[in-house]
């Protein structure tokens, strides 16, 4: 499907002097069901589920289910769906396309090399969020500046070209510190990922992410196997690598 999407810099302007409710509300007031929140249930994905809870009640929720998440995330997504009476999208690898990679190189590819790493989010995280991105012509992130040196610059808002089209990527809270995350989830009794109290700063699949030390990156638990030989912590969602 097309998107209606043009890319206009006074918008982009706009939209990324915004604050982060600002440009919730903007999403769903202008964009409907065709804006959603992509999240992997991380900190930053549950603050803006609650903000959505409150100035966009309809905001559509989605998630990659890479059918390899953590059991305290998939606990936490069912929690997040009562909490506020949603029902989170799940996104979920192609079956033949899993069972091919499975046959072929075994669950446990991603030990192999960081091209097999690579091929495993390709088929259980980048190909499902292509099919959740071309629901929408807002896509909303949980990207923070502070989670690594590569999503230093992150902007709140930019055109993206996906091959249908140009959609627009929020970044909400890309301006956030870990502080202001924790005052608001404190502050507004938001649900959290378990693991947190575990040492993890990171939280995507199990095993490809671990607890990090506190003067380590906080992606660097992200395949830790690979840290010595390539510090790529994006698995292709969002540039960089193949994968979240
Ligand atoms: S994080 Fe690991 S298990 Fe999850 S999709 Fe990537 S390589 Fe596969």
């Amino acid at each position: 499907m097309e998107t209606a999407i043009t890319e206009d810099q006074a918008l982009l302007d706009e939209l990324n002097a915004m604050d982060p409710e600002a440009l919730i509300a903007w999403a769903y007031t202008r964009h409907g069901e065709r804006a959603g929140i992509i999240t992997s249930f991380q900190d930053t994905g549950c603050v803006m589920i609650d903000m959505a809870s409150r100035i966009a009640p309809g905001m559509r929720v989605m998630t990659i289910d890479t059918q390899r998440l953590h059991p305290e995330t998939y606990a936490l997504i069912e929690e997040v769906e009562r909490r506020y009476g949603i029902e989170v999208e799940r996104f979920q690898p192609e079956p033949s396309r899993l069972k091919k990679m499975v046959d072929q190189h075994g669950l446990y590819l991603f030990f192999d090399t960081k091209a097999k790493q690579e091929f495993c989010c390709q088929v259980r995280k980048v190909e499902p969020n292509i099919r959740a991105l071309r629901t929408v012509d807002v896509w909303i992130t949980g990207l923070r500046r502070d989670h690594s040196e590569t999503r230093g610059a992150t902007p709140k808002a930019q055109f993206v070209q996906e091959e249908w089209g140009t959609i627009v990527k929020l970044a909400p809270l890309a301006d956030w510190d870990e502080a202001q995350v924790r005052a608001y989830v404190a502050e507004n009794r938001v649900p959290m990922n378990a693991l947190y109290d575990q040492g993890y700063t990171s939280i995507g699949c199990v095993i490809c992410s671990t607890p990090t030390k506190p003067w380590e990156d906080k992606r660097a638990g992200r395949w830790r196997w690979f840290n010595a030989i390539d510090n790529d912590k994006e698995c292709g969602i969002h540039g960089q690598g193949a994968g979240i």
